[in-house]
């Protein structure tokens, strides 16, 4: 069969085949050790599941607005206002099946061929596919751990022409965990303001920041760069609901508009019990993601030195997420492979751990380790690591 041009030239996600091989693994007896998850291992907070319960019983099973219901926006809006001080108005939110969603009707709405959106590397895997899909070109910007993986206006100065359209900036990130501070975000607002350059801040990680790290949103900076901004967040990770898909973006009233014709073309609104319950995320108690955090930090702390005990790999330490992202280049080597997504595969098959090569991120030679699985599992995994590398050395 002769498919479409525009799905040759995107790669399936790297982070969910990794995850379906162990499960393959898994299914076949073997005791694997999973490091790929995208997702906190915590049960969505009672208080969420109630109110879902309640929605379905009173009836609540029918389509809804595309964009939302005007009681979710509210509960949107009063959050954007709690944590950042922001004033949106309802047609400025557009709520979808989850961020990545809502971030591919971005793309569909923004995008005319050729138009290239800045995407710091090492990225999240879809942002590329995404704009891909839409016509667009990605367009990298290769950061260092030097810097701490983040970007610089003389970056953004050497990967601007006249098509550049929009940037992706991630914060916390997914793969590293660096988190932008005030001082680092205010010149690329500036120089984004200064050529007309729309910001995307995927913002998705906003809740899970540790040892003393703080969350800013780029938005925050003025109400020209908000202007200029599309605030891209969601409950996935906040609130534990990866599968409830609920992902939402704040942005222009106008660039919202056009987001929902796409969806009212496509997907309709999302899952009406999953909006009720996002209401609730969002309304009610906030204690349960404290400890989700207290949970994650615990883990990194104890995890991230043994990781950086292990010969031949440097990482920086995250200052959020739930990911570790090591380079292992040396590490590799000195085990005697030719690249790092052949010692990833060895070491599943060897010793059942299973981690994300760097490559779908834009960065060969690391591999993204998640910390979303509990301590205890953590331990077994750097035992086994452990294990795989002094065997090949
Ligand atoms: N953005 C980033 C950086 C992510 O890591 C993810 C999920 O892994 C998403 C967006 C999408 O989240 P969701 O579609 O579950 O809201």
């Amino acid at each position: 069969m002769q498919l479409a041009k525009r799905v040759e030239t995107i790669t399936p996600s790297s982070t969910l085949a990794i995850t379906a091989k162990a499960g393959e693994l898994k299914a076949q007896g073997y005791d694997v050790i999973g490091l790929g998850a995208g997702q906190p291992d915590f049960n969505t907070p009672d208080y969420i599941i109630d109110a879902a319960m309640e929605a379905v019983k009173a009836g609540h099973t029918k389509y809804t607005p595309t964009a939302g219901l005007p009681e979710l926006k509210e509960a949107i809006i009063g959050k954007l206002k709690r944590d950042q001080g922001f004033t949106y108005d309802k047609s400025q939110i557009i709520v979808g099946n989850g961020a990545k969603h809502v971030l591919y009707l971005l793309f569909q709405a923004l995008l005319n061929p050729g138009d290239e959106v800045i995407i710091p590397a090492p990225f999240w895997v879809s942002y590329p596919e995404q704009v891909k899909l839409a016509g667009g070109v990605p367009v990298e910007i290769t950061t260092t751990e030097l810097n701490h993986f983040k970007i610089s206006v003389e970056d953004l100065e050497g990967a601007t022409t006249s098509r550049t359209k929009a940037l992706i900036l991630n914060s916390p990130s997914n793969p590293t965990g660096m988190i932008y501070s005030k001082e680092e975000l205010e010149p690329i607002a500036d120089y984004c303001l200064k050529h007309d350059i729309l910001i995307i801040s995927d913002e998705i990680y906003e809740k899970l920041v540790y040892n003393g790290n703080q969350f800013y949103s780029i938005a925050q900076l003025s109400e020209n760069v908000k202007a200029q901004t599309v605030v891209i967040n969601g409950v996935s990770k906040s609130h534990s609901m990866t599968g409830w898909r609920i992902g939402y973006a704040a942005a222009d009233a106008q660039l919202v508009k056009a987001m929902t014709n796409v969806a009212s073309h496509s997907t309709s609104n999302p899952a009406s019990v999953s909006q009720y319950a996002t209401i609730a995320a969002y309304n009610g108690p906030q204690e349960s993601i404290e400890k989700m955090r207290q949970a994650f930090e615990k883990r990194l702390n104890e995890v991230y030195p043994r990781l950086t005990a292990l010969p031949g790999v440097t990482c920086v330490k995250p200052q959020g997420a739930f990911y570790l992202f090591p380079n292992i280049q040396k590490t590799s080597d000195a085990c005697g492979f030719s690249q790092v997504t052949d010692w990833v595969a060895a070491l599943l098959d060897e010793e059942k751990v299973a981690v994300v090569p760097g490559a779908g991120f834009g960065m060969p030679e690391y591999i993204r380790l998640s910390y979303a699985t509990s301590l205890e599992n953590l331990n077994h995994a750097l035992d086994r690591i452990e294990h795989f590398i002094t065997n090949h050395m």
